[in-house]
């Protein structure tokens, strides 16, 4: 099996599990009267939109260039990214609202009921398969190489904590029960900030590719490097550098002696081009600008 398509099951098999929680959840979370399980059950739900975005999404980004997008297709992902992270973030703070507002009943000596054992199974069996999942994922990423997926089983097993969090209100509100049932909301708001934080990190990277952001200035100093140590170039100015999907453009203007041939420049730009290409990706956007070095 190619790597691509193996990358892709994997994703297909964190997929199906994805969805399998958000069913075992829902019923656990609503039939248990839990609001720290919907909140669970609403992060597998927001991980199942995100893995089926990205193996949806990934081949249209994938699509070579064409007449009408001569940059490729990367940004369909970006911009699936962007609304998936609005979407998220709009379900953190409806989550975070719903708990407030049960803990402001309560503090007004509103009854909060136990969560059923349901919930508590539910939590219990979310954090084992996401274990499972964490070590299948990272043990694929590691061995296909590919950064992706490794970022996935990381995912998972932030995932397997979001549940520990919901474990540990629903176990606490069961087994204290009283006052204690107060619990269960107060980890729905856990689970809650910490969707926020899902939501940020997918927002964040999003918004700026969509702003044309630069490269990170590390990046943008290996670029200059690999100018500054091709024999004959010299003075890179004008560097504009930002991402395009999963490729990264580059522009930059670089000053040779003008007393050589035409074929001879070309030459040393072609072989920075090459570097670069192999340094940030073959498919990466490279433009050198030649102009001939000033007199002092
Ligand atoms: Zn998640
Ligand atoms: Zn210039």
């Amino acid at each position: 099996m190619d790597r691509a398509k193996e990358i892709s099951r994997v994703t297909v098999v964190g997929g199906i599990v994805n969805l399998l929680l958000v069913g075992l959840k829902f019923v656990a979370g609503l039939a248990g009267r839990s609001s720290a399980m919907i909140a669970d059950a609403v992060h597998s739900l927001s991980d199942f939109i995100t893995d089926v975005v990205v193996l949806v999404f990934v081949g249209i980004s994938a699509k070579p260039q064409d007449s009408s997008h001569d940059y490729g297709h990367g940004k369909f992902e970006t911009i699936a990214t962007f609304f998936i992270g609005l979407a998220l973030a709009a379900a953190a703070v409806g989550i975070v609202v719903s708990a407030a507002t049960k803990l402001a009943g309560w503090l007004q000596g509103e009854d909060i009921p136990a969560p059923g054992t349901l919930a508590l199974w539910a939590a219990l069996i979310s954090i084992i398969v996401k274990e499972i999942l964490f070590q299948y994922t990272s043990r694929k990423g590691k061995k296909l190489e590919s950064q992706a997926l490794i970022a996935n089983a990381w995912h998972h097993r932030s995932d397997a904590l979001s549940s520990i969090g919901a474990a540990i209100g629903i176990g606490g509100a069961i087994i204290l029960s009283n006052r204690w049932t107060v619990l269960d909301p107060l980890a729905s708001i856990v689970v809650g900030a910490m969707l926020v934080k899902v939501a940020w990190d997918l927002l964040g990277p999003a918004i700026g590719e969509l702003t044309d952001k630069s490269l990170p200035e590390d990046a943008e100093n290996e670029i200059l490097n690999i100018i500054g140590s091709e024999p004959g170039v010299s003075q890179p100015h004008n560097l504009r550098t930002r991402r395009i999907g999963n490729r990264v453009a580059i522009e930059v203007h670089v000053r040779m002696d003008g007393s050589q041939t035409l074929a001879q420049a070309h030459e040393s730009a072609s072989h920075i081009e090459k570097q670069l290409k192999e340094r940030f990706g073959a498919d990466s956007h490279v433009t050198i600008h030649m102009e001939p070095v000033k007199e002092a």
